[in-house]
């Protein structure tokens, strides 16, 4: 049987492994240094504000996480933060870029199995150092043929990344966690799109609602239901 799609590609951070809840954890231990001066929902939201100010001067990642906490907490305290305080962000940033990478449930069997029916890529954006590192300790890299990490995922970057690899919307197929950035620009685009939300979201990365009138678009609750999805498609176009 002739198989549906060119191409499936990956969202890599709480899609196929966890990365989230590092952030979480480093936000949580923030709000606890600077409890002195405010309550912690009055700091969460102003390290939010901070985050998306920086967004086109840092991109995504931990590095960036890194100085928006450090601004945010000299704005804070009023430039009281201490140097020593300071050094433990930039500590808490070490931690999270050398933590263990843990693979999401199903991944470690899912991917190995689906690669030998597809073509497969992953596409992530972040820091590039990062995700090439986290792509290495994941064991993963050997299966997919093409490894993007892009600054930002948009309509215009999936469509440059789709006619550089000459394959057509309706022929690629999206998996990932987060609604802005996996789904919507590939629904737009004329792609399948399989949202499988994570645990914990940021909040940058919430949309409104699923489009789940949208055609081309799935939610699973975990990859594992992926192949089960993908044979139906296939059933589908083909009869
Ligand atoms: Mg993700």
């Amino acid at each position: 049987m002739e198989t549906t799609f060119d191409f499936i590609a990956f969202d890599a951070d709480d899609t196929l492994w966890h990365s989230e809840r590092l952030y979480a954890e480093a936000q949580k231990q923030f709000t606890q240094m600077l409890s002195n001066y405010h309550d912690a929902e009055w700091i969460n939201d102003r390290l939010y504000q901070t985050e998306i100010r920086n967004i086109h001067h840092f991109g995504y990642g931990i590095k960036a996480c890194a100085l928006s906490l450090i601004e945010t907490a000299i704005e804070l305290t009023e430039g009281r933060i201490s140097s020593k305080e300071i050094q433990k962000i930039v500590e808490w940033a070490k931690i999270m870029l050398n933590s263990e990478v843990e693979l999401l449930p199903h991944v470690s069997q899912i991917i190995p199995q689906l690669s030998r029916q597809y073509p497969m890529m992953i596409i992530t954006k972040g820091d590039l150092l990062d995700q090439e590192t986290k792509i290495k300790k994941s064991g993963l890299g050997k299966y997919f043929q093409h490894i993007e990490i892009v600054s930002q995922k948009t309509f215009e970057s999936y469509e440059k990344l789709l006619k550089k690899y000459s394959v057509e919307p309706r022929r690629f197929m999206m998996i990932g966690n987060s609604l802005p950035s996996d789904i919507l620009p590939v629904l737009k685009l004329g792609g399948s799109a399989v949202h499988i939300p994570y645990e914990i979201t940021w909040l940058h990365e919430t949309a409104q609602e699923p489009p789940r009138d949208h055609s081309g678009y799935y939610e699973l609750e975990d990859l594992g239901q992926l192949p089960p999805l993908l044979d139906r498609i296939t059933e589908n176009r083909v009869t």
